[in-house]
């Protein structure tokens, strides 16, 4: 029996974050990938927890020496990657690893994991994913905007995934991943 590597993606503002913070708080057993970007904190997030804040320069030597699982450019800004030490290291311990990623970081993933379990996650509608990006109020207008033009091409890659899961309410969510996570340790 070996544990598979779950790759989370799907629209901004979906609920991505949330559905990831769930599982690290309701199922610790479950390996939640810490990422690294060049983007600063918001409030509450802690370094080491929800991402690794690092410079520029920091980014630039973990892609050199070929730390990164995957990288990308967000939203036409930032940099995110998954450190690929970790995740290894959970699944040679027999530990379900999950990433929660951008559309990109899932295609690169799927070209050199293509083994790992590729689930969209996706808004009951676009008013809904809408409303979700205005009431985080964590955006700019301009920065919405951008967010909003790259949520909708993310929708249309639905059909790439192999699962699609809707996120209505986030208890559930975790639920429907944690029933994905058991069968396919059951497959294997
Ligand atoms: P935020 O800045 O709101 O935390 O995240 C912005 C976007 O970056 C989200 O869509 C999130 O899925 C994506 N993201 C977070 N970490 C990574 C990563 O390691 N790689 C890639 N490709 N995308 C990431």
């Amino acid at each position: 029996m070996s544990s598979r590597l779950f790759v989370l993606a799907g629209p901004t503002a979906v609920g991505k974050g949330t559905v990831a913070a769930a599982m690290r708080e309701q199922h610790p057993e479950v390996f939640l990938s810490v990422s690294a970007t060049t983007r600063s904190p918001r409030p509450g997030e802690v370094d080491g927890v929800h991402y690794h804040f690092v410079d520029d320069a920091t980014f630039d030597a973990m892609v050199a020496e070929g730390q990164l699982l995957e990288w990308a450019v967000v939203h036409g800004v930032h940099r995110y990657g998954t450190p690929r030490g970790p995740v290894d290291e959970a699944l040679a311990a027999n530990r379900p690893a999950m990433l929660e990623i951008d559309l990109q970081g899932a295609r690169q993933v799927r070209k050199t994991m293509p083994e790992a379990v590729f689930v969209f996650l996706k808004p009951p509608s676009w008013d809904e994913l809408v409303r979700r990006l205005v009431g985080r109020g964590t955006e700019g207008e301009e920065e919405r905007e951008r967010r909003l033009a790259t949520a909708r091409l993310e929708l249309a890659a639905e059909e790439e995934f192999d699962v699609s899961i809707e996120n209505v309410e986030v208890n559930a969510a975790v639920q429907e991943l944690v029933a994905l996570m058991v069968d396919s340790t059951h497959e294997l």
